[in-house]
C-alpha cells in the first residue's frame, strides 16, 4: 500500500473527520485543497442502482436504466463461476458508464431460512458456493477498475429487527458457515470495500465488532481495503472507529465527525486510529481514480443478452414427467397468469433498479409457437380470487395441447426490511394451479420467486421450471428453455423443504426479542437435512436436464496424505443423451469417524461442463487442508482429525454416483493433559499415550475379570475418569499413586 502519511498530516482534525463520513447518500466527502475527490458508490449487486435524484436506500426513488441480471438467488443456482465472472465484468461497465467508484455488492449472507427477506440477494445455504459466487462476481466487477462492496458482514441472515438483532452463534458454526462464506472471497477476490452489518453478532453491533473488522477480517485474512457502514448501520461512532469501521455512510451532516474530534481531543481515540482508517479509504480512492475511464459506455444490447444466458442457465428443471419439456414448435398453449405478461423479474428494497428494457415471456414464447391464448388468472395486487379469471384459465386450458402457468410470489411477498411468515404462494395462484391441473393434464408451471416455496400441487402438475427472480430478459430465457433452444442447467444453490418446519431453524427464526439464537449450529441447509435425514421436497444440488449424464472413473492421485499437501480427484463425465447439454459436477467430502460432531458431508468442490451427444470428458479438483477440516475452537484454528475420508461424485447432496476412500494424517498435535477426571477412552485414543496408559491400567485396574469379561469391561472403563481406580479400588489404589501414574503420563 503506497504511503499516504504525508497527505494525510497536511489535515486538519476536523478535515480528517469529515472524511470518515459521507458527502451525501451516494457520494463520499472531498477535500477540495488537498485533492481529494468526491467519488459515488451505488447499488448493486445484480445491476446498478444510480439514483440522479431523490436518495434512498429501500429502493423507493428512481435510479437510471441499467441491465438487471437475475438476483443472486439465480446467478448462483448457474453454479458456472466464468459466467458470474462475466456478469461482473458487464456490472463493472456499466459502473464505469455512469461514473460510479464502487458497486454496493455482492451479498454473501448465508441463506439460513428460507424465510429471510433478502434470500434472493444471497447466494447459498453453502459457504463452499456462496464464497465462490462472491469471489467470481468480485474479480468480474474489479476487473473493470470498479470496487466491490461485500456484503454484510456478517451474521446478517434475517430482516426482521435487522438494526437491533443480536445473533448469537457459537464460534465454530461462525466460522465454518457464516464467515466462511466471506473469507475466500476476501483472500481470493479482495474487493476493495467491505460492508459492515447492521445487527449486532455476539452482544456487539457488526460495526462495533473489532474482533470481526480488525483482528479477523484483517490481521488474519490480510484484507487491506476499507469497511463502510451499511446506510445506517453506525451506533457509537468513536467505538466503531476503533473497532475498524472506516467509512459511515449515508451523510450524517457532521453529527457523528464531531464525536470524533471531539474524542480525539479528550484523548479518548487515538489520532493514529483516525490516520490508519483514512490511509485505507485514500488507497481505495486512489484506486478508484486512477481506473476511471472518461466517456466510457456500454453496448446495452450485448448486456441484455448476457442477462437472457444467466437467466436460461439460473433456471432449474425441477420436474419432468414423461419428458413433457421441451415442447415442440407450434404446440397450443395456454399461456396463463399475470407474470407472463408483467414479470416479476427482480426483488424489492435497495437493489431494485431500473431494466434497460424488458422482455415478457407472453411475446418471446411467439418466437416458438403462434397458437397461444393468454389470460391473466389472477389479479397482480391482492390474494383475491378472481373466479371469472378461473373459469377463463380453464377453458382455454382445456382447449390447448399445454398449458403454461406463470405463478410464484408477488412483489409483496418478499422483499428487503421484512421476512415471510410461511412458504405459500399467494391463495389465487395456489387455486389457479389446481383448477387448469384439473382440465388439462399436461400443464407446467413456471416459478418466479426469490427463495423456496412448499408445492402441494406438485403431483398434480407435470413440470415445473424454477426461473427465480431472473432478471429483464427472463422472459425470453424461460421461452428458450421451455421449447429447448436452452438445455436448461441450472441447480439449486439451496434445498426446499417439503415444509417449512423441517428447516433447521425453524424453532429459533427469527428469535425472540432482539435475541436470535443459531441453535442449529453448523446444521445449515443440506447438512441438517441429510444428516437427520430428512425427506426434502427437492435438496441442494438438484436439477434436471433435457439429456442425460454418465459418470465414471473416479481418479484420486494419492490415497494417503498428509494435512499440509493437496490431492488430485478426476472424474469422467459423458452426456449420454441426444442433446448437447450441461451438468454440474459437484464433489463432496464426509469424515468417516470423528471426535466432533461433522455433516454427513459437505460440498468441497464443483464444476460445470457442456458437452454434446456422445461427449466425454474429465473433470478435476484440487483438495487441501481445508476440504477435510473442521474449525477447531480449542486450537482456535483449521484442523484436520487423522482418518479416512470419503469422497462422492453427486448429482445432488443426495445423490451420489461415485466415491472413493482417502486417508488424512493430521501434522497437528492437539494438546492434552491428563488429569484425575481424564476418561480412559479419551486416553485410550491418544496414539502417543496409549500404550504407556494400558500397560499401567493392566498392572493396577481393580476392574480386569475374566477373559471372557474383558471386552465388556473395556468398553465400560472408556468412560471412566482415572479417578475410578482409587474409587472403586478397595483402597488398593490410592490417590498417590493415581498422581505418580498422572505425572509420568504427562511426561510422556
Ligand atoms: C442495505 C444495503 C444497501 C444500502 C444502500 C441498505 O439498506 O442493507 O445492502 O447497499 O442500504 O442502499
Amino acid at each position: 500500500m503506497q504511503n499516504y502519511i504525508d497527505k494525510i498530516n497536511e489535515m486538519t482534525l476536523e478535515e480528517k473527520a469529515s472524511l470518515c463520513s459521507g458527502f451525501d447518500f451516494w457520494h463520499l466527502q472531498e477535500i477540495e485543497r488537498l485533492g481529494i475527490p468526491s467519488v459515488m458508490v451505488t447499488d448493486g449487486p445484480h445491476g446498478l442502482r444510480k439514483q440522479a435524484q431523490g436518495s434512498d436506500h429501500l429502493g423507493l426513488h428512481n435510479s437510471v436504466p441499467a441491465t438487471c441480471f437475475p438476483s443472486a438467488a439465480g446467478l448462483a443456482s448457474t453454479w458456472d463461476k466464468e459466467l458470474i465472472y462475466q456478469v461482473g465484468e458487464a456490472l463493472g461497465k456499466e459502473a464505469q458508464a455512469e461514473d460510479v467508484a464502487v458497486l454496493l455488492g455482492p451479498g454473501a449472507n448465508i441463506k439460513r431460512s428460507p424465510l429471510c427477506g433478502r434470500n434472493f440477494e444471497y447466494f447459498s445455504e453453502d459457504p463452499y458456493l456462496s464464497s465462490a459466487m462472491a469471489t467470481f462476481h468480485i474479480k468480474g466487477v474489479q476487473s473493470q477498475g470498479v470496487g466491490t462492496s461485500l456484503k454484510h458482514f456478517a451474521v446478517n441472515n434475517q430482516e426482521h429487527r435487522r438494526m437491533s438483532v443480536d445473533a448469537i452463534v457459537d464460534e465454530r458454526t461462525l466460522r465454518e458457515i457464516y464467515l466462511a462464506s466471506f473469507e475466500r472471497a476476501v483472500k481470493e477476490a479482495e474487493p476493495w470495500t467491505v460492508m459492515c452489518a447492521y445487527n449486532k453478532v455476539n452482544g456487539e453491533y457488526a460495526g462495533e465488532n473489532k474482533r470481526l473488522l480488525t483482528d479477523i477480517l484483517r490481521e488474519e485474512w490480510g484484507y487491506q481495503g476499507y469497511v463502510v457502514s451499511d446506510w445506517g448501520a453506525v451506533n457509537e461512532r468513536v467505538q466503531a472507529l476503533e473497532a475498524g469501521l472506516d467509512l459511515e455512510m449515508p451523510a450524517n451532516n457532521g453529527v457523528n465527525d464531531r464525536q470524533i474530534v471531539t474524542a480525539v481531543q479528550e484523548g479518548r481515540l487515538a489520532e493514529q486510529t483516525l490516520d490508519m482508517a483514512l490511509e485505507r479509504m485514500l488507497h481505495i480512492l486512489d484506486q478508484a481514480v486512477s481506473n476511471r475511464k472518461e466517456s466510457a459506455s456500454y453496448d446495452k444490447e450485448r448486456h441484455h443478452q448476457l442477462a437472457r444466458q444467466v437467466a436460461a442457465e439460473a433456471a432449474i428443471l425441477l420436474k419432468n414427467e414423461g419428458s413433457i419439456l421441451p415442447l415442440v414448435g407450434n404446440t397450443k398453449v395456454a399461456v396463463i397468469g399475470n407474470f407472463a405478461e408483467e414479470p416479476r423479474i427482480q426483488g424489492g428494497g435497495s437493489s431494485h433498479i431500473n431494466p434497460t428494457q424488458v422482455d415478457r415471456a407472453i411475446d418471446e414464447l411467439q418466437a416458438y409457437t403462434s397458437d397461444i391464448t393468454y389470460t391473466a388468472g389472477y389479479p397482480l395486487a391482492t390474494d383475491r380470487v378472481d373466479e371469472e379469471e378461473v373459469i377463463k384459465a380453464q377453458q382455454q386450458a382445456q382447449e390447448a395441447e399445454v398449458a403454461i402457468l406463470f405463478v410464484g410470489l408477488p412483489d409483496r411477498y418478499e422483499s428487503e426490511g421484512y421476512d415471510r411468515k410461511h412458504l405459500q404462494i399467494p391463495e389465487n395462484h395456489r387455486l389457479l394451479i389446481e383448477a387448469v391441473a384439473e382440465v388439462q393434464p399436461n400443464t407446467v408451471i413456471v416459478l418466479s420467486n426469490g427463495a423456496p416455496i412448499e408445492m402441494p400441487w406438485l403431483d398434480r402438475v407435470k413440470a415445473v421450471v424454477e426461473g427465480y427472480l431472473g432478471g429483464q430478459a427472463s422472459g425470453g430465457a424461460i421461452a428458450d428453455v421451455l421449447f429447448g433452444k436452452t438445455n436448461p442447467s441450472g441447480r439449486l444453490a439451496e434445498t426446499f423443504p417439503a415444509k417449512l418446519s423441517d428447516n433447521p431453524s425453524f424453532l429459533n427464526f427469527p428469535g425472540e426479542g432482539d435475541r436470535v439464537e443459531y441453535r442449529e449450529g453448523i446444521f445449515v441447509g443440506y447438512r441438517y437435512y441429510d444428516t437427520k435425514e430428512v425427506e426434502p421436497l427437492f435438496p441442494f444440488g438438484y436439477g434436471l436436464s433435457y439429456t442425460n449424464f454418465s459418470y465414471r472413473d473416479l481418479q484420486v492421485d494419492v490415497k494417503e496424505i498428509t494435512d499440509q499437501e493437496s490431492l488430485q480427484v478426476s472424474v469422467k463425465v459423458k452426456n449420454t443423451g441426444a442433446l448437447a447439454g450441461k451438468e454440474v459436477v459437484q464433489l463432496y467430502v464426509k469424515d468417516e469417524e470423528s471426535f466432533v460432531q461433522r455433516p454427513e458431508k459437505e460440498l468441497k468442490g464443483f464444476e460445470k461442463v457442456c458437452l454434446e451427444p456422445n461427449e466425454e470428458t474429465t473433470v478435476t479438483f484440487m483438495l487441501d487442508k481445508r476440504a477435510f477440516a473442521y474449525y477447531d475452537v480449542e486450537l482456535a484454528d483449521w484442523h484436520v482429525e487423522t482418518g479416512d475420508f470419503q469422497l462422492f461424485i453427486g448429482r445432488s447432496s443426495q445423490e451420489m454416483v461415485l466415491s472413493d476412500r482417502i486417508h488424512v494424517t493430521s501434522t497437528v498435535e492437539r494438546p492434552f493433559v491428563v488429569h484425575p477426571n481424564t476418561l480412559m477412552g479419551d486416553l485410550f485414543a491418544q496414539p502417543r499415550l496409549a500404550p504407556v496408559a494400558k500397560q499401567l491400567l493392566v498392572e493396577n485396574s481393580p476392574f480386569a475379570g475374566s477373559d471372557d469379561d474383558n471386552e465388556m469391561m473395556e468398553a465400560m472403563v472408556q468412560n471412566m475418569p482415572l479417578r475410578a481406580l482409587v474409587n472403586f479400588g478397595g483402597g488398593a489404589f490410592t490417590h498417590e499413586k493415581l498422581a505418580e501414574m498422572i505425572n509420568e503420563l504427562n511426561k510422556l
